[in-house]
């Protein structure tokens, strides 16, 4: 192996050693281009993978608890259903009068009492 280093890339997406003449520009965003081997290049291109900006493109379900005080009942609700594809109602008696959305638990923060 006598690879010239200065005759060599590095494939921004893999992170593979390329030869120059086999290195491959892509635009990334306006100002600026993302070095690619041949493989990863022929790979985004098929794709179509967004490169640089990762769009949250994660549409995570949130369950919400909800709790129903005409019937005392908890249960859960997907919130980014909610609305869309039904309507929230209480499943024990239907109604959604006395409906009182409680936070889910992860979305609390816990009260970290500071000993100083
Ligand atoms: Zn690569
Ligand atoms: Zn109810």
């Amino acid at each position: 192996m006598d690879l010239d280093i200065r005759k060599t890339r590095t494939c921004e997406r893999c992170k593979t050693v390329v030869l120059l003449d086999k290195v491959r520009l892509l635009p990334k965003n306006n100002e600026q281009n993302i070095l690619l081997c041949e493989p990863c290049c022929n790979e985004v291109k098929k794709n179509k993978v967004a490169l640089g900006t990762t769009k949250a493109k994660t549409v995570q379900s949130s369950y919400a608890s909800y709790f129903c005080n005409r019937c005392r009942y908890n249960f859960k609700a997907d919130q980014s259903k909610v609305g869309l594809t039904h309507n929230l109602s209480c499943p024990y008696c239907g109604k959604i009068d006395q409906l009182e959305q409680r936070p889910s638990r992860q979305e609390v923060p816990k009260l970290v009492k500071q000993t100083l």
